[in-house]
């Protein structure tokens, strides 16, 4: 099946680049993956999200960017991509259980995953006391105390960010020695509401019916487990932009992440365009990648127009 435009991902980026596209009848078709409606349906209440006041639920906000895009035309397909050609157009996808699909334009708003740790009682506890991200779920602790386990600068800024609602952050981390920059570190190490815990490597979680009670550790110190008590766990070890079906076909920065043209969502493939965190390693809002998700459907616009143009 040949397409003007692909759209890949449907989290903001994804589902507001298909509105503006099916808005411009351009009829795009979007593939859903195995995280339908991205990050935001694993958080419960956004607060931030302009335009609701009282706030309102992760996957709600995801339902109705999705039905506001179907208003407009937009065609979904729920289907894994396997692998991509972009070394000529159309562009070629390969998609589990469909086959081959071509595209003039292709969008790439696959995200970025939070990685956890993996050890029990962890994912049975997201959103129980248990985060990959502060400014999302911080809000939810005034008052209690909290553990971010990492030692690079994202649990550097996270701790920081949630001292500002927390009575207590201790950073846990499994060397005595961070990987966060100097001035990270410095800035974490001046705040009184941090506390530290280093050689320790997170082995479970704890949790009753309440939810998060604390987080069992190996002290490579002394050899012993110990208990820590908690109400909340953020987890910040690093996020994975979910590119590996890429295949190294466009330009990709030391962390994976789709380098764009600055100003732009132009990657290094005329015609291919990039949104929301798959690009964006550092402001990672539903905001930020809606807005850009609005900025790759007017440049994939533009690239088409460009391409009528040609064969008249
Ligand atoms: P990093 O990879 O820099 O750090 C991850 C941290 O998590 C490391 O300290 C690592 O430990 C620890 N870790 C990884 N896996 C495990 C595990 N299984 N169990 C316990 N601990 C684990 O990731 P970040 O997200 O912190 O940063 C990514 C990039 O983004 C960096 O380049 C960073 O500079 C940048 N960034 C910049 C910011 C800014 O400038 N404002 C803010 C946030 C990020 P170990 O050290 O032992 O490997």
């Amino acid at each position: 099946m040949h397409n003007k435009s692909i759209i890949i991902g449907t989290g903001p980026a994804g589902l507001t680049a298909a509105i503006y596209l099916a808005r411009a009848n351009l009829n795009p078709l979007v593939i859903e993956g195995p995280e339908p409606g991205g990050q935001l349906t694993t958080t419960t209440e956004i607060e931030n999200y302009p335009g609701f006041p009282e706030g309102i639920q992760g996957p709600e906000l995801m339902d109705k960017l999705k039905i506001q895009a179907e208003r407009f035309g937009a065609e979904f397909y729920t289907g894994w991509v396997n692998k991509v050609d972009l070394s000529k157009r159309p562009f070629i996808l390969d998609i589990e259980g469909k086959g081959k699909m071509t595209t003039e334009t292709l969008i790439i708003s696959t995200g970025a995953s939070a990685k956890y740790l993996g050890i029990p009682n962890e994912q049975e506890n997201i959103g129980r006391g248990v985060s990959a991200c502060a400014t999302c779920d911080g809000f939810f602790f005034k008052n209690r105390e909290l553990i971010v386990v990492g030692g690079g600068d994202t649990a550097m800024e996270e701790a920081q960010f949630l001292t500002k609602f927390a009575s207590k952050v201790t950073i846990v981390h499994r060397r005595d020695e961070l990987r966060a920059s100097k001035i990270m570190q410095d800035r974490a190490r001046s705040n009184p509401k941090i506390e530290w815990a280093l050689n320790r490597s997170p082995l479970e979680v704890m949790a009753d019916e309440h939810g998060v009670t604390g987080l069992n550790v190996y002290n490579s110190s002394t050899g012993e487990q110990e208990w820590m008590s908690a109400h909340g766990i953020f987890v910040a070890i690093g996020h994975r932009p979910n590119t590996t079906f890429l295949e190294n076909q466009l330009l990709l920065d030391d962390h994976g992440y789709i380098v764009t043209k600055p100003g732009s969502t132009e990657t290094s493939i005329p015609g291919v365009f990039a949104s929301g965190d798959v690009q964006d390693s550092i402001y990672r809002q539903a905001i930020t990648a809606a807005g850009s998700g609005a900025m790759a459907a007017m440049d994939s616009e533009k690239f088409i127009e460009s391409l009528q143009r040609v064969h008249v």
